[in-house]
């Protein structure tokens, strides 16, 4: 062996640093091994190399409630450079024919723009919401921060409380379904199942009825990261190395060792990197199982669920990044001057039946008529364009496979940036003076970027097929722990799934820190017990 230490970690994203932060905390040597030249993953700021100062982030931009994450706090990230601003006009829908939907942090202020459409939505809204706080506060929260208890304990205890079983009624139904019984307003049920949606909770699928009232309740807002989303992953990278860890960058695992029945060593080509205690991976089930142990250690019934594992077809996204003179000016700011500070906005959504066509256009792998969304960093964080200019950016849901193969998208992607650009402009008219140049990143730009994101899937694996909770990624690697004695799992393919949340190395840290038999103060009390006591 060329070097040994307590633990590796495959993959440096932000799971992968939170899970070696903490680990590092406890004592224990941790080494990870991140492919790119830059830890991070998903938390990528890049600079525009044709023009200084312009800043961009190619992956995740919006990001959910991250100053209220327990690691935020624990692993001490404002200390560390970390900065959050959470723009009060979070999110606004803005429709072909001028009107807005606005979501605000102030709920009031988000029931009264729902009453401008429909006063009966309205007040079903507020009805939602105001049942769903304490059912958010109380067990979901709470369950997304905990390794994920097996389905049939979990009905069982949750059967016990009032809110429990109201949970369990709501979740039965699918998201397309809880909008129609509750909201009639084409726009609003849009704009509700867009917000399923951004979460990549597909609306058709059953046990997920409780996803929109679980968001209308939550506290958690749209928040981003001052001087680029690449920012927290600095914070968390000092707080790795601070606490012991090593980050080995450029560097990618070749094989995953298996002595004595446990995950014993990496091999990298260059050496061999003994592990004393345990290998956690941050990668896709594919890359784990059958890219890096060799296949007399992955048994028949691994196998088929690796090869059955699904990724998400609605969450592959298209970006159009523009370098600005002046930030998009709405002509709809016209009648609402606050629309000029909204967080995010959306355009081309106008009725509820647009997610049917959407749908269709993602399984035929052709290009739905454009509905999108993005942001004007710059209004918010001037750090992040030269002084007096901006940045922008719009996504869309896109199929990976355009037109029957993922390789179409390097010479469609052009013509495809230039019609976004075109509706952006029918709604923002400055832009056809003030763009300075813009570049486009397609699915396929995604998985060359971030191989795990197999197939675009920016969530590394879909919410369907069972692939939740104690079974995600699949029966016999639920809960963090592989097959293997000794191999975790630690990265989005695990529970509570993917987006910027940190929660699948929070909760792969309580399960390792546990198998080695080392107390983690930091941790919640066992999610069992929480649901009992309800
Ligand atoms: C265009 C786009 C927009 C997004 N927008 C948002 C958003 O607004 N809000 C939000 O919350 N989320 C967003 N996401 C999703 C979010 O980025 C991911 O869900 C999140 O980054 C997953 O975190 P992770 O740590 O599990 O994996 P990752 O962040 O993907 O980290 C995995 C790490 O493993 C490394 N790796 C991969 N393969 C290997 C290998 N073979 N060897 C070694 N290292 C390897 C990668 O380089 C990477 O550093 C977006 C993603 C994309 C693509």
């Amino acid at each position: 062996m060329d070097a040994i230490y307590d633990g590796i970690i495959l993959g440096a994203g932000h799971n992968g640093l939170v899970l070696q932060a903490y680990l590092g905390r406890a004592g224990l040597k941790v080494l990870a091994l991140e492919r790119k030249a830059v830890a991070g993953g998903g938390l990528s700021t890049l600079e525009d190399p044709r023009h200084p100062g312009f800043l961009h982030n190619t992956h995740a931009f919006f990001q959910r409630a991250i100053t209220a994450m327990p690691w935020y706090a624990d692993l001490d990230l404002e200390r560390r450079g970390a900065h959050y601003i959470e723009p009060e006009l979070n999110v606004a829908l803005l429709t072909g024919d001028g009107r807005a939907l606005e979501w605000w942090t102030d709920v009031a202020r988000t029931v009264a723009s729902f009453a401008e459409f429909s006063r009966r939505d309205a007040d079903t809204l507020r009805r939602w919401h105001d049942e769903f706080v304490p059912i958010v506060q109380d067990i979901l929260t709470w369950e997304s921060r905990s390794p994920p208890l097996p389905p049939d304990e979990r009905s069982r205890l949750l059967e016990r409380s009032a809110a429990g079983r109201r949970l369990l009624a709501v979740s039965a139904l699918s998201p397309i379904e809880f909008v129609q019984q509750e909201f009639a307003h084409p726009i609003l049920q849009a704009g509700l199942l867009f917000f399923n949606g951004l979460r990549e909770v597909d609306l058709r699928v059953r046990g997920f009825g409780h996803h929109i009232a679980a968001l209308l309740a939550s506290p958690a807002k749209a928040q981003m990261s001052r001087g680029g989303s690449a920012a927290l992953a600095r914070a968390l990278e000092a707080a790795v190395t601070e606490s012991g860890g090593e980050i080995r960058l450029l560097t990618e695992p070749r094989r995953i060792r298996v002595e004595n029945g446990r995950a014993a060593a990496v091999e990298t080509g260059a050496e061999v990197i003994a592990a004393r205690h345990f290998i956690a991976s941050s990668l896709n089930p594919h890359q784990t199982f059958l890219d890096l142990l060799d296949l007399h250690f992955v048994p028949r019934e691994i196998r088929d669920s690796v090869d059955a594992f699904q990724y998400n077809l609605l969450a592959p996204l298209f970006a159009l990044n523009l370098n600005l003179r002046e930030p998009p000016r709405y002509a709809a700011t016209a009648k609402r001057p606050e629309l000029a500070q909204a967080f995010m906005v959306i355009l081309g959504l106008d009725h509820v039946d647009q997610f049917h066509d959407i749908i269709r256009h993602h399984e035929a792998g052709s290009i739905p008529p454009t509905v999108m969304w993005g942001s004007c960093p710059t209004l918010f964080d001037p750090s992040q364009a030269p002084a007096g200019r901006h940045t922008a950016f719009m996504w869309e849901k896109l199929p990976y496979r355009l037109h029957g193969g993922a390789a179409n998208w390097d010479a469609a992607r052009e013509a495809h940036a230039k019609e976004m650009l075109a509706l952006w402009q029918r709604h923002a008219p400055n832009l056809a003076d003030a763009v300075i140049d813009s570049f486009a990143r397609s699915p396929l730009d995604t998985e060359r970027s971030l191989p795990n994101m197999r197939e675009g899937d920016l969530l590394v694996g879909a919410f369907t097929n069972g692939q939740i909770g104690h079974h995600r990624p699949f029966p016999g690697a639920g809960a963090y722990r592989a097959h293997i004695p000794g191999l975790y799992l630690c990265g989005s393919s695990s529970h509570p799934g993917g987006n910027i949340t940190g929660l699948p190395g929070y909760n792969a840290a309580q399960v390792i820190l546990a198998d080695l038999g080392i107390k983690a103060e930091w941790a919640p009390p066992p999610i069992a017990a929480r649901l009992a006591a309800l």
